[in-house]
């Protein structure tokens, strides 16, 4: 027996070895490549829900905003939805602001119900009580933004800017301790916005 004829003979019995082996390779990674494609998008959904502030069960159609969302963002529910009159008047505030260099953010506008219901939910959880979150939460029923009336504008340039001049365009703060949140007041473009509450639950809109 030749030394070549011993290799040829262990040969056989490797290959079918490496081969069953490479079977079962592929069968893995088969499978660990259709997790690896099937995670990132579970993964993306939630990174998503946390840095757009939604949680479980609503996203974007319930109003959740996009980071970097602006007044011009039609795709966007949280814009689109927004009383039309208050947008237009958004528009024409943040085109005339854009030319002082001041860019709005919109950080909430329109909020389906089940949006309302959360943050409320979570305001409950984070001040302790039910009174104390309904100074900085309205509930579905009487909240600004369920309805489209409110918009929450940042950052802080732009709030300056339209503490400044908001009211030329019938743009008002409503609320003294909501300096992000404006509404659209039409009387104040001739009378200036009517004086603010201290907050919300002096509204009496808020009384239900
Ligand atoms: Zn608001």
């Amino acid at each position: 027996m030749s030394s070549s004829t011993q290799v040829r003979i262990a040969v056989g019995p490797v290959r079918t070895f490496l081969a069953v082996v490479l079977a079962l390779a592929v069968g893995i990674g088969g499978v660990l490549g259709y997790q690896a494609l099937a995670s990132p998008s579970s993964a993306g959904g939630s990174l998503l829900g946390t840095l757009t502030g939604g949680g479980p069960g609503v996203g974007v159609a319930d109003g959740v905003v996009p980071d970097g969302t602006t007044v011009f963002d039609d795709h966007v529910p949280a814009v689109a939805n927004l009383d039309p009159e208050l947008l237009a008047a958004l528009r024409s505030a943040a085109a005339d602001a854009g030319d002082d260099a001041v860019a709005f953010t919109v950080n909430s506008g329109w909020r389906s119900p089940a949006y309302q219901d959360q943050l409320l939910r979570e305001a409950v959880g984070e001040y302790g009580s039910e009174e104390e979150a309904a100074r900085w939460v309205a509930t579905a029923d009487t909240s600004a933004h369920v309805s489209g009336d409110g918009v929450d504008v940042g950052p802080m340039r732009a709030m300056d800017w339209l503490a400044q001049h908001g009211a030329g365009y019938g743009l008002c703060q409503i609320y003294g301790n909501e300096p992000w949140h404006y509404e659209l007041r039409p009387e104040a473009v001739d009378g200036g916005c009517p004086p603010m509450y201290r907050d919300p639950t002096e509204d009496p809109r808020m009384q239900d």
